[in-house]
């Protein structure tokens, strides 16, 4: 395990009371309340009973890991689980866990109130009326599978595999589904990536090949974040503690937000640039290296792929380094730090001093883009590009205190099996208009479906609420209602969510404590392996007990999503004859399906390198080391994978082309979590790229095409994008040239550090702390405007618009307004969660749609006492349903920000009222989609997709090629 700061604090902690003469602290626990739970005494840790006070009650507990499931992040959790009365008592930190190391942030003790919700779906629903009417009936498991696997059944058989989709919001789990659909042979996944993260992403992948950033914040000399990591981003509380610890180093944090984050008032540096001209900031900063010779030079030599540029672009000029060192700087003059303050409002003086930390940093540059800019404005994954440019200018590219590649700081173990890649093409989820998309083209599905290009025979949500979530909301309601385009709708849910309400079947699934999943996540230079579970079957299991599958031990017939998959694999094809149910199915006792203790059991054995002789030293075998503690770190300190040299072993008959790519005949090295270079096109002889010459060594390199970090990206100037073939600034769709006279801003993205997006009206203390969503505005701008705190104005956007009220404060910037995305929640009838969600009436005639509230929150009887004391009123207002689809032609994220005209409320307005009309929608889709550049167009060698590039459940290589047919106009 490791030995990290938080374990030295509780040895440190445990080793003091015992040489102070004191056995330990006074109290049951025997221990500094500062301190963790030992992990030797898990098996029956003793507290007093605070509810018995001042009593002195003892409880005993057995504490079980678990992994929470409230953001992305995968923190560790420890189950208290009373030995008398075999409930969850409550949940903290598991310092066992190396990513979290003991902490958490509030969601994860509230998945209590996610297990305890009076409100949760407890058994199957089927619909007893028409979709969305409210009418449900219980039905059992048996039914439920049988009619879903019956119809997916068909849909294979008959070839209409592009029928089934599966779209997940947040996965949770590393490749489990994916794996399900690919047995099926289904290109069917479909995510929300790109309403979240794709832009950041994209920027990323151009660089290294690799979508996501790891950066070593504790070892920083200079953070900078275009992020809001110390509340919400990716991984937050990960990276949160290690953005402090960097910080308690002495490291300097700059934060560019327009809006005063908790994040930014930490800073060192805050600023609040105009939205979407970061990239010009960040490029100034970028010219200011170059101009002053503070980049490193040997760096840039050995790893841009300088050679690519020069002989692509500039045939003229001799290919040597001091040439394009020249180029450079020329290139790049433009973006002074005037011209950065002219775009940004940031004072150029400012600039300068952010410029200088930077370039102090040297390798100790950490830095990270998430969300904010690079999903707000068109163009934003140029946003990321830009900010990765000054790490590989600084060379602070997997060094102690720079950036690593995510995937090297991941650990993906081999499962059991692994289906075959899908032999089809889904243009539901890849339509051939976007094929640089980052992920799935997923919000613009109802837009798709109305397009007459496909309709869906069994649709399912996972963790997922399009009507919410998405822009555009009410299209999704057309097209749920609408049995054409969607022929059973199967919603897989822990909780009552605003689009299950127009499922078919309503499914019930198990919380964070509930259910198996398995994930590595990039927090820091290391490796390690979390495992989620159902705690009440892991204590059972402890004490000696059978349990089937987790609906033995869950409330109600709450089940988890693998054993559902698994059982449905099996049910689509119960004799084996479409070679489906092979992957179903147990090695141990072939002919029955395979269980989940089976399907972990295999990986921890075979996946995991150290695991077992880990568990062995306990005399424990790897599952149950796993049940016990809940992680496993692989490996730390995992270090520059690029610049390993490739092994003899890993070269035979090799070839070097004029950049210096390496191919080989020799297959690629086996074993976990190599990432050798996915050699995407290979050479003319079928070779596979092994690396890149550097210095007269093969290096392993980057993912890349080029093998090298892609200053220039001969895959955008191949594929209809030539003018962004290298690091630059453009004008967003928010850009004040854009914008009509009387429009302004609207942020619609940010999180609020207590919230989970959609997931979580149940969890009460959550709901008490944060239950509004009001309009950020400035003073200045709202006197303008006639409005003070608690008024109402009306925002309107292309659509539509929403009543909401104002929020008066100095911490936005002058003219910009912001409006968090996580509340709004509502529900169409009394069914549903109770705490957080209004009850509204849905107006609709023709395309025009109404939402408006009924009734607010109010307190109400239950089994859990606390509903009593509801005592807040609001649930904010849920504005996305007011924004049109914006889909980025290149990464295909829907650009967020919004030009919204803001005023002061009609007399009649009511907080919370929505209106929108979907024509507008209709044609705000199509005025996207035509800057979009189709590869039937620009594709450079008839394929849908560079291959190279990242992609969920990738279909066989050659079902990228486009159909010989023409291209298809769509009305
Ligand atoms: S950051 Fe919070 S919500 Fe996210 S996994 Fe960690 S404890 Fe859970």
């Amino acid at each position: 395990m490791s030995c990290d700061k938080s374990d030295q604090r509780v040895s440190a902690a445990r080793e003091e009371t015992t040489s102070r003469g004191e056995t330990f602290y006074p109290g049951p626990s025997r221990n500094h309340l500062a301190a963790f739970p030992p992990k030797e005494r898990w098996n029956d840790w003793t507290e007093l009973d605070s509810r018995a006070w001042p009593k002195r009650k003892e409880r005993h507990y057995s504490l079980i890991p678990t992994t929470c499931f409230n953001c992305e992040s995968a923190c560790g959790l420890l189950a208290y689980i009373d030995k008398v009365t075999g409930e969850v008592q409550k949940f903290e930190g598991n310092p066992e866990h190396p990513g979290s190391r003991g902490r958490n942030c509030a969601k994860g003790p509230a998945t209590l109130n996610q297990v305890t919700d009076p409100d949760r779906i407890l058994y199957p629903l089927k619909r007893a009326g028409k979709r969305g009417e409210g009418k449900w009936e219980q039905v059992t498991w048996d039914e439920v599978l049988d009619d879903i696997a019956a119809r997916i059944r068909k849909a294979i058989v008959e070839d209409r595999r592009d029928e089934i989709m599966y779209h997940v919001g947040r996965p949770g789990e590393d490749g489990f589904t994916e794996r399900i659909l690919a047995a099926w042979g289904v290109d069917g996944h479909n995510s929300h990536t790109n309403i979240c993260s794709s832009g950041s992403r994209q920027g990323y992948q151009l660089w290294m090949g690799l979508d996501r950033p790891s950066p070593d914040h504790s070892n920083a000399k200079v953070i900078l974040l275009i992020s809001a990591h110390l509340e919400s981003g990716h991984y937050f509380n990960p990276h949160a503690q290690r953005v402090i610890d960097g910080k308690a180093n002495g490291a300097k944090l700059i934060v560019f937000d327009t809006r005063l984050s908790h994040t930014a008032t930490h800073a060192d540096y805050w600023v609040a640039p105009y939205p979407g001209s970061e990239a010009a900031m960040l490029l100034a900063i970028a010219n200011y290296l170059m101009q002053n010779n503070l980049y490193d030079r040997d760096y840039l030599e050995r790893w841009w792929n300088w050679q690519e540029y020069l002989a692509i672009e500039h045939p003229e000029i001799e290919t040597s380094f001091a040439n394009f060192e020249r180029l450079l700087r020329d290139l790049y003059k433009q973006y002074t730090f005037e011209f950065a303050a002219a775009e940004s409002g940031v004072e150029a003086r400012v600039i300068e001093e952010i410029a200088q930390l930077v370039a102090s940093a040297g390798t100790r540059f950490s830095s990270h883009n998430w969300r904010s800019a690079a999903s707000g404005v068109s163009g934003g994954w140029s946003v990321a590009r830009c900010l990765f440019m000054l790490n590989a200018l600084l060379g602070a590219v997997a060094t102690e205190g720079g950036v690593y590649p995510n995937a090297w700081n991941k650990f993906v173990p081999e499962p059991i099996y692994m289906p075959p890649h899908p032999r089809m093409w889904n243009e539901m989820t890849w339509p051939r208009e976007y094929p640089l998309s980052m992920n799935e083209m997923s919000f613009l599905l109802p837009h798709l479906l109305k397009d007459g290009r496909a309709k869906l025979d069994v649709y399912f949500t996972r963790v997922y609420n399009p009507v919410w979530t998405n822009p555009d909301g009410f299209s999704w309601i057309e097209m749920l209602t609408d049995p054409d385009l969607v022929g059973c709708y199967v919603a897989l849910t822990p909780t009552w969510n605003e689009t299950s309400y127009f499922a078919d079947y309503v499914l019930p699934m198990g919380v964070g404590s509930e259910r198996h999943d398995l994930h590595s996540y990039e927090t820091h230079d290391s490796q390690w392996l979390g495992f989620r579970q159902p705690v009440l079957k892991a204590m059972r299991q402890r004490q000696g007990e059978t349990i089937n599958d987790t609906r033995d031990i869950n409330p109600g017939e709450v089940w988890e999503e693998n054993e559902f998959w698994l059982e449905l694999t099996w049910r689509i094809d119960p004799d084996g004859t479409l070679g489906i149910r092979q992957y179903a199915e147990s090695k141990k006792v072939p002919g029955t399906r395979l269980g989940v203790d089976e399907y972990y059991e295999w990986i921890f054995d075979n996946s995991v390198p150290g695991l077992p002789e880990k568990a062995a030293e306990e005399d424990l075998t790897p599952l149950e080391f796993m049940r016990r503690y809940g992680a496993f770190e692989v490996k730390q300190k995992i270090g520059m994978i690029y610049d390993q040299t490739v092994g003899p072993e890993e070269l035979e008959d090799v070839r070097e082309d004029r950049f210096g790519r390496v191919f080989t005949r020799a297959p690629k090295p086996a074993g976990p979590n190599i990432v050798p270079l996915p050699s995407p096109d290979g050479d003319e002889d079928g070779r596979r790229l092994a690396g890149v010459m550097i210095d007269g060594e093969i290096k392993r390199g980057f993912p890349t095409p080029s093998g090298r970090l892609e200053f220039y990206s001969h895959t955008l100037a191949t594929w209809g994008w030539p003018e962004y073939a290298i690091p630059s600034y453009f004008k967003s769709h928010v850009h004040p040239d854009n914008l009509e006279e009387d429009q302004t801003i609207l942020i619609s993205t940010f999180r609020l550090a207590v919230q989970i997006h959609t997931r979580s009206a149940n969890a009460k203390w959550l709901n008490e702390i944060a239950h509004t969503n009001p309009l950020w505005i400035h003073p200045g701008h709202a006197s303008k405007l006639g409005v003070s705190t608690g008024d109402l104005c009306r925002v309107e956007t292309e659509i539509g618009y929403y009543v909401v009220p104002a929020w008066v404060t100095e911490g936005i910037r002058p003219g910009i307004v912001a409006c968090s995305h996580h509340m709004g929640r509502w529900k169409l009838t009394e069914e549903g969660q109770r705490q957080l969600m209004a009850t509204v009436k849905l107006d609709h005639n023709g395309t025009e749609w109404g939402l408006t509230r009924e009734k607010g929150i109010e307190a109400y009887e239950s089994k859990d006492p606390d509903t009593l004391r509801i005592w807040w009123k609001d649930a904010g207002v849920h504005q996305n349903m007011t924004f049109p689809v914006h889909p980025d032609p290149i990464s295909g994220m829907h650009c967020w920000h919004q030009a919204v005209r803001v005023r002061a409320a009609d007399a009649e307005d009511k907080p919370g009222d929505i209106f929108v009309d979907t024509q507008k929608s209709r044609e705000v889709y199509k005025k996207w989609l035509a800057m979009a550049r189709p590869a039937d167009r620009y594709s450079p060698n008839g394929t849908r997709r560079p291959y190279w590039m990242l992609r969920p459940l990738k279909p066989a290589r050659e079902f990228y090629k486009l159909p010989e047919e023409e291209a298809v106009e769509y009305s």
